[in-house]
């Protein structure tokens, strides 16, 4: 077992039990040519493991383990629970779900259990003890993965329960229920808790009243947590010294990830890119994950070796790709490169979704590629492990804010906050300055630059937090649909942004929404240096605002449909704004700008604080820094077709002259020249 610092993770999903001993040892020879030191198993095993309930069948496990081990190849043992056999769906009537619609759902599926079932837990928690009571002291074992992606929705009886304790445990009383849900609007009002019913299709005026919606939420993410602990506390128990962990699934939004990872000893999540995003996309999402446990070192739990088999078209990954969807998680704090699958399935419902070994064997372009990454991983070993990134820069991103943005009726129904946000990510990423996203709950006093995209609900304190930051000197930037409701979802009475208006010195009277093919004219007023165009282009939605004590850097110009000029009554108004608030300064962005607007304004208050690119760079390069007790890691991914420059003797947050390439084993100093498509680990002398 690794005693103290463990080596970057490289492996991943293991389903063992579909194969014979052959198969099982020809693997075996694969993946230590691989360079594998890592398996996830038996992931969906449960029916195998007790074929009858209190009956299990450890011996064949036993047995795989053992030549994991033999081998030299670490395990995350998975509790298998997030696939109940079919005894328990049948012989318990509280197991399987009922859906949105009302309707009880058979059984079949994976993930697909009422997360308050009595019964579950109390099999899932059994099992779990009896996994941890016989592999605790097994030396391969490196950690516990609970289940697999949560996030099934349930609407039985029993939720319901459950639901209207959980109100009573938040509100207290029925009239504090009445007021966080201002049920007088429609005549909704509730005179004792039992009254409250799930928001399903059965009921629309809970399903589309957003207070009750978000409050179902919480308690789904809460029965989760709950779940998820049921077995996470008798795995710590057992092992205290080891992670226990879930992987969580992408971007389920349904789910408050930032709630839950807290409960885990990694944020382990599953990034699978669509063929179609751009580099900058998963690289926001890593930061998302980065952020669910305050900056702390993440899992890559899942990837894809190659192609998916559920998006629309599903594209073969290009040589090379693997390994740069590899290094990106890396580089953005990953401490493990995990992939599904390590053998593709004969049949089912992913037989092709792409695998370490294919259906072809392992003499394929793929197994090849594997083992090239493989061999890289375990020359840097654990060089950067556990180390993080420092960023002086911050973008606010709140789970409760996408649901409750996005639960809105109105004013678009292309609200997006995920894409939203992403644009901003997308502005310091383009110039490789390093940007962490943060909670509501962050502590903000380390950064010198805090953006607050689409922050629509304003939860009890943050105002002040921010307040603070920009008195003391920080530079603030907020948007359109800004400081508009609390965390139940009331509007805010006076004017938006509510309790940041004297930050921004602004107040919003009225937002326009603009059809897709509309836009809008940005005219500068010339007072904000580091806008060399006086104009740019805004859609989406428009503030129209008024200033406090913000001074007007921007206004509505023109309005096109189109293409085609058309009347706007705004024209003239404010677009854009910055306020002098105690030391600092807060900017209030009116409207959804054009990249162009974005690149200069990023630039612009980046320059302010002294906030520069990491280095120079020609050409389509990503850089990042990571940095623990052994110094400073620099990551270049070069994402484009050209051979690229990293400037290493320019201007920039490192300051040391001079590197050792880590892929390369030699040391590097001024321009560095990276060819298109490449990877390269420098690490600061
Ligand atoms: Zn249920």
């Amino acid at each position: 077992m690794w005693k103290d610092k463990r080596p970057i993770l490289f492996g991943g999903d293991y389903n063992p039990d579909q194969w014979d001993d052959a198969v099982i040892e020809e693997d075996m020879r694969l993946f230590e040519q691989a360079g594998v030191n890592l398996l996830v198993l038996p992931v969906f095993s449960w029916a195998k493991l007790e074929p009858e309930e209190g009956r299990y069948e450890f011996a064949w496990l036993d047995h795989i383990l053992n030549k994991i081990w033999e081998h030299g190849i670490h395990v995350f043992l998975a509790t298998p629970t997030s696939a109940q056999p079919a005894w328990l769906s049948k012989k318990y009537d509280d197991v399987l779900p009922v859906d949105i619609a009302g309707r009880k759902r058979t059984h079949g599926m994976r993930v697909f259990f009422c997360v308050n079932s009595v019964h579950y837990r109390e099999r899932a928690r059994a099992l779990a003890e009896a996994m941890a009571e016989r592999y605790r002291d097994f030396p391969g074992l490196a950690g516990w993965h609970v289940a697999n992606e949560y996030g099934t929705y349930c609407y039985c009886e029993n939720c319901q329960r459950k639901f209207r304790d959980w109100l009573r445990r938040r509100y207290g009383t029925v009239e504090e229920l009445n007021s966080r849900w201002h049920t007088s609007f429609w005549g909704r009002t509730v005179y004792d808790f039992d009254e409250v019913m799930v928001p399903d299709e059965r009921n629309d005026d809970y399903r589309f009243a957003p207070a009750v919606q978000l409050d179902y939420m919480r308690f789904v993410t809460d029965s989760t947590i709950e779940c998820y602990e049921n077995e996470a506390e008798v795995l710590k128990a057992a092992t205290p010294h080891l992670p226990v962990f879930t992987n969580i699934s992408g971007f389920i939004k349904k789910l408050n990830q930032f709630e839950m990872v807290p409960h885990m000893d990694y944020a382990g999540w599953d990034n699978y890119p669509a063929p179609t995003d751009e580099p900058a996309f998963p690289a926001f999402k890593h930061g998302i994950m980065r952020a669910a446990r305050d900056g702390a070192p993440f899992l890559v739990a899942e990837q894809s070796p190659n192609q998916q088999n559920w998006q629309p078209y599903n594209k073969l990954k290009r040589p090379g790709e693997i390994r740069r969807i590899a290094y990106q998680g890396l580089a953005h704090g990953a401490d493990s490169s995990l992939f599904f699958q390590m053998r593709q399935s004969v049949a089912g419902q992913e037989k092709f979704h792409g695998a370490f070994i294919a259906h072809c064997g392992a003499n394929s372009r793929i197994f090849r590629e594997a083992c090239a990454l493989g061999q890289e991983l375990h020359k840097l070993g654990d060089a950067f492990t556990g180390s993080r990134i420092h960023a002086r820069t911050a973008i606010v991103f709140d789970w409760e804010n996408w649901w409750a943005l996005e639960l809105t009726s109105g004013p678009t129904q292309d609200m997006d906050y995920l894409k939203q946000v992403f644009r901003y990510y997308r502005a310091f990423y383009a110039q490789n300055i390093p940007v962490d996203i943060v909670k509501t709950s962050t502590d903000l006093s380390g950064y010198d630059l805090v953006l607050t995209p689409l922050l629509y609900m304003i939860k009890p304190g943050f105002a002040e937090k921010l307040r603070t930051f920009v008195e003391k000197g920080g530079t603030a930037a907020a948007t359109y649909m800004s400081g508009r409701a609390d965390e139940n979802d009331r509007c805010i009475f006076g004017a938006y942004p509510g309790p940041l208006r004297d930050v921004f010195g602004v107040w919003v009277e009225e937002t326009d929404a603009l059809y897709p093919e509309e836009s809008v004219e940005l005219v500068m007023m010339g007072t904000e240096s580091g806008f060399p165009e006086k104009r740019y282009e805004g859609r989406f939605l428009c503030d129209l605002f008024h200033t406090d004590t913000a001074e007007v850097a921007a206004v509505y110009g023109k309005s096109f449909a189109d293409g085609k000029e058309q009347d706007c009554f705004y024209t003239g108004m404010p677009a854009f704004s910055v306020n002098a608030f105690g030391e600092g300064r807060a900017y209030y962005i009116g409207c959804e700008p054009d990249d162009r607007f974005l690149a200069r304004f990023i630039a612009r208050i980046c320059r302010e604080k002294g906030i520069t690119p990491l280095f120079p760079v020609e050409g389509e390069i990503e850089l990042t820094c990571r940095e623990n007790e052994n110094g400073r890691f620099v990551f270049a991914i070069s994402h484009g077709k050209e051979t690229g420059k990293v400037h290493l003797d320019g201007d920039g947050a490192c300051p040391g002259k001079r590197y050792f390439d880590l892929l390369r084993e030699k040391e590097v100093s001024g321009t560095y020249v990276i060819a298109g498509g490449d990877v390269a680990v420098l690490k600061e002398l």
